[in-house]
């Protein structure tokens, strides 16, 4: 039993804090905290009603501000805090955690404002500090980062002797029935997506166009769906951690709509993070544009179809070559109906929970910086099945990349 803190009150807080708060077993003492309190007081009202009054407490916080991060943690005394705030907060946090010894976990990785950039070492060189501090970072625990990357390790423990090829797919073949939303921070999302695309090959990373390379890949119970190269953090982990891997790449997909809007915005300049001027105010039109998209965390309530994420992996086993694709589907409805809001959110918040819980049971406790695949993935595997994201497995099927 555990006392956790979770920080951002956005569509994956949501998810979190109704995962946490179905774990009597687990997390006795849960605060929620974010830097606008009224949403962390809407997801709480929700929450209580469901699993009983004060089941989560609120409060608010800017966690870029380490100060202030420091004077909540050292009143509330938590084990662990939950990262899911923006990408920009995870420094000022694990800051935080170093001053007062506190363990941490998020589910993507530093990114400075100013360049759209993702890359570990930043939160790496924490490694050697943590580990004197006796503290555990767990980074990555989402679902992409995360559940692919458990996929991988779960993948190398049971089924390969060297895995050689690991491509990992991401569908999401919902409808929203919006013109234009993302569906998580447009901010973050639109920065991901607008990046030139890379891959992991024969030992060096090949770079493409945005959107350059892409190809029809079938999703079970989806079918086919126009699917594009592109660079996603948990490569750059898993290539360092699986260095059998000759090459590694992320496809996901997207609707010609979308695509068509997206590419409106960026050449009207609209996705740019440049500030510029606006009558006496400065402001980047990417952070204008996220002011006037649908909030991702308000498109559950007519989101119909499903996600299809997995890893479909190819190397040796016993000698033999070997094909095997493990992936979760994840329905829309079924998303909002437990926590109220849709998959991306869901698939993500349950797997930061799912780290946490392993957290405090002491399986994934060990002090330093970790990517989620350098701990065991069978703990975690389980509870997904038993937490509302089951996966499948294919043995030696046709892979299509
Ligand atoms: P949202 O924008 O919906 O929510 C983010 C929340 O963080 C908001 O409530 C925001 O507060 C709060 N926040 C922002 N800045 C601060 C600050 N300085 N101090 C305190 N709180 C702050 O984002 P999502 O829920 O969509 O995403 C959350 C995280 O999950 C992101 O890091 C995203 O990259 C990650 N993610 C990971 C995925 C994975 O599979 N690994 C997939 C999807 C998302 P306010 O409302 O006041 O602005």
């Amino acid at each position: 039993m555990g006392k956790v803190l979770i920080i951002g009150a956005g569509g994956v807080g949501r998810v979190v804090a109704h995962k946490t708060a179905q774990m009597n077993d687990v997390f006795d003492e849960i605060l929620l905290a974010s830097r606008t309190k009224s949403k962390c007081d809407a997801i709480a009202k929700d929450v209580n009603e469901k699993y009983g009054k004060d089941r989560i407490k609120t409060v608010q916080v800017d966690a870029d501000n380490v100060k202030e991060t420091v004077a909540l943690i050292n009143d509330f005394k938590p084990d662990l805090i939950i990262n899911v705030a923006l990408p920009y907060q995870d420094l000022p946090i694990m800051d935080a955690c170093l001053e007062t010894g506190v363990s941490y976990l998020d589910t993507a990785n530093y990114e400075p404002k100013d360049t759209p950039k993702f890359e570990y070492k930043w939160q790496w060189a924490y490694h050697d500090r943590f580990k004197e501090a006796g503290i555990t970072a767990i980074l990555g625990c989402g679902f992409d980062p995360g559940v692919t990357s458990i996929f991988t390790a779960y993948a190398a423990k049971h089924h390969f002797d060297e895995i050689h090829y690991l491509d990992i797919v991401d569908c999401n073949a919902g409808d929203h029935g919006k013109p234009f939303a993302t569906n998580f921070n447009p901010e973050i999302n639109i920065r991901e997506i607008t990046q030139n695309g890379r891959y992991w090959e024969n030992g060096k990373w090949i770079e493409t166009k945005p959107m350059e390379i892409h190809k029809p890949l079938n999703y079970p119970e989806i079918g086919p769906r126009e699917s594009y190269l592109m660079y996603h953090e948990e490569l750059e982990s898993l290539v360092k951690n699986f260095p059998t891997i000759k090459r590694a790449r992320f496809w996901m997909t997207f609707g010609e709509e979308y695509l068509t809007h997206l590419r409106v915005l960026q050449n009207v300049g609209m996705t740019s993070i440049e500030p510029i001027k606006v009558g006496d105010c400065e402001i980047a039109p990417l952070e204008f544009l996220k002011a006037v998209l649908p909030d991702p965390g308000s498109l559950g309530e007519n989101y119909k179809g499903q996600t299809s994420i997995g890893c479909r992996i190819q190397g040796i086993k016993d000698g033999k070559k070997r094909t095997y694709y493990v992936y979760n589907n994840c329905q829309h409805p079924e998303a909002y109906n437990e926590t109220g809001t849709q998959c991306v959110n869901y698939t993500t918040g349950v797997p930061a929970t799912i780290g946490a819980a392993l957290f405090m049971k002491g399986l994934w406790k060990k002090s330093g910086v970790w990517n989620v695949e350098q701990f065991d993935p069978d703990p975690f595997m389980d509870m997904l099945n038993k937490y509302g994201l089951p996966w499948h497995e294919k043995f030696d099927v046709d892979l299509e990349v």
